[in-house]
């Protein structure tokens, strides 16, 4: 809507904002994905770090025309205030309310965060947008989405344009819904919190992220949102026992051409 990419020979670039989790680590702040075409640029999650995070890759935040909240748990969603108060006073305000979208359950979410800030979170600045009948249409790109199994209101996203396809799970623990959400995917974003002798059914390890992106026939899987203890064993030959394309473990700041 207000902002072009000065590369049009891609369709979709993808800047890993955030690639940790709330446990505080070097180098890494929570969940956050940039998602830039040559129309618009959406943020998926907005965890703690993304506020900073934009700032040192020089992304002007009125120039952000939709948030899409993968679940509301802290670590995807604490700087939501910060930037929507950032943006409230920028120099320039953007006339284009950012519009945010999340499960049922993101207008409670919304009234909650009204009444702790007030003012500050005016919904003349953006819109919320209840997640309801897919697929929704974003500039030149579409969205859809499935429940997964992590939170009550979790949702994994897929956008496609000209047949190419991105998926990010948020959180999620292994489930048919996110093999079928990233059925056939050039690029799959998906989280690998905890190491395989440390499993947790309420998010993935190396070997199910793996299985999961072989299952689904993804071209290229990257791993994200780490817990320390993950980083100490060998996330990539515990992901290839199973996975057989490209695998990447995502850095805090790392960009993707699609
Ligand atoms: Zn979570
Ligand atoms: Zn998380």
């Amino acid at each position: 809507m207000t902002h072009r990419t000065d590369h049009p020979d891609f369709l979709f670039r993808l800047t890993l904002l955030g690639t940790g989790t709330i446990r505080s680590q070097d180098g890494r702040t929570c969940a956050s994905i940039l998602l830039e075409s040559s129309e618009t640029a959406v943020l998926i999650d907005c965890g703690t770090g993304s506020w900073l995070r934009l700032h040192e890759i020089k992304k002007d935040l009125n120039s952000i025309d939709h948030i899409f909240l993968t679940h509301f748990h802290p670590d995807h969603i604490a700087d939501l205030v910060s930037i929507l108060f950032s943006r409230y006073h920028a120099s320039a305000p953007s006339p284009h309310p950012v519009k945010i979208y999340g499960a049922p359950g993101i207008a409670q979410l919304y009234k909650r965060l009204s009444e702790a800030f007030g003012m500050w979170m005016s919904d003349t600045m953006f819109q919320i947008k209840e997640l309801n009948n897919p697929p929704l249409h974003i500039s030149d790109f579409q969205v859809t989405w499935l429940p997964l199994h992590h939170a009550p209101e979790s949702v994994g996203y897929r956008v496609e344009k000209l047949h190419k396809v991105i998926t990010i799970s948020g959180d999620s623990g292994y489930c048919p819904e996110l093999i079928e959400l990233s059925r056939g995917a050039n690029i799959a974003i998906l989280e690998c919190s905890f190491p395989d002798d440390l499993p947790d059914e309420h998010h993935l390890t190396p070997s199910e992220a793996g299985q999961i992106a072989q299952q689904a026939g993804v071209k290229k899987l990257i791993l994200s949102h780490f817990y320390p203890e993950v980083l100490r064993e060998n996330i990539l030959l515990k992901t290839s026992r199973y996975f057989s394309g490209e695998i990447q473990l995502a850095q805090d700041g790392d960009s993707i051409l699609l």
